[in-house]
């Protein structure tokens, strides 16, 4: 079930306080004052032909019991708060969210390196968001790092923060660790952004249209010219053939070594 090459360790809340010397040079979405070049729009259209792999494990009994049921459930392992040390968040700094209406696609603009840990990057990334800015949390509600894993960010019963002009409420967001602008987004990532996306839509009874990359609704460069690219062409199909049997989400509980 874990994961290999997972390089996560579960700390105690409050732990989080250790190795925080990289938050400093961190940064989530650049408010760009530019307006990005060559927007291009994200209007997914639902299309019947793609071949989409999604990233996603058969569990041992969950396949349905309905005698039409040609497909198997299948799930989405997501890594818990715990998994990347994060802190606790402060509830009286967010806002209840709004129906989702929209599900929403950021980067965290910070190249990836060789040898950086996600867990690392998202510490930074809460420190930055909670001491700086004055969030309750980290600003998004998924994270996706280059290896594919998924991990939880803020509870999606809260609203998004964001420093740019468009209202987070009724968004879910997801962050793709590193900035695309100049990086390609792993094959391994952007599977799961699209299991990720299809199973956020089902569940929130949302189709392919309701999708966004920022800047789509703000001006900013986030989440990058290249994965914009992607999100506006080929992740349609990708998320059409994966809608068809959307994946259930699980919060893994053992997280790998
Ligand atoms: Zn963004």
């Amino acid at each position: 079930m874990a994961r290999s090459g997972a390089v996560l360790t579960p700390h105690a809340t409050g732990a989080a306080a250790l190795s925080l010397s990289i938050a400093v040079s961190l940064s989530s979405c650049k408010e760009a004052a530019n307006t990005p070049q060559d927007a291009a729009l994200l209007q997914p259209v639902a299309s019947a032909s793609a071949s989409a792999a999604p990233k996603v494990e058969l569990p041992p009994s969950s396949a349905s019991a309905h005698s039409d049921a040609a497909e198997v459930a299948r799930t989405l392992d997501i890594q818990p708060r715990q998994a990347w040390g994060a802190r606790k968040s402060i509830e009286g700094r967010m806002r209840k969210n709004a129906s989702i209406r929209w599900v929403t696609i950021h980067h965290t603009a910070e190249r990836n390196r060789a040898n950086s840990r996600a867990s690392d990057v998202l510490r930074g990334i809460q420190t930055l968001h909670v001491e700086t800015k004055k969030w309750g949390d980290v600003a998004y509600h998924y994270f996706i790092a280059p290896t594919g894993i998924i991990y939880e960010g803020r509870d999606p019963r809260f609203t998004a923060d964001t420093a740019t002009e468009y209202d987070p409420a009724g968004h879910i967001t997801i962050s793709m660790l590193g900035n695309f602008e100049s990086e390609q987004a792993t094959t391994e990532a952007k599977s799961s952004m699209v299991n990720l996306i299809a199973n956020l839509l089902s569940s929130h009874r949302l189709t392919a249209n309701d999708v966004r990359a920022h800047r789509d609704v703000a001006h900013t460069l986030c989440p990058g010219k290249l994965l914009t690219a992607y999100l506006a062409k080929e992740a349609q199909t990708d998320i059409a053939s994966a809608l068809k049997s959307p994946s259930i989400l699980r919060v893994v509980s053992n997280v790998a070594p």
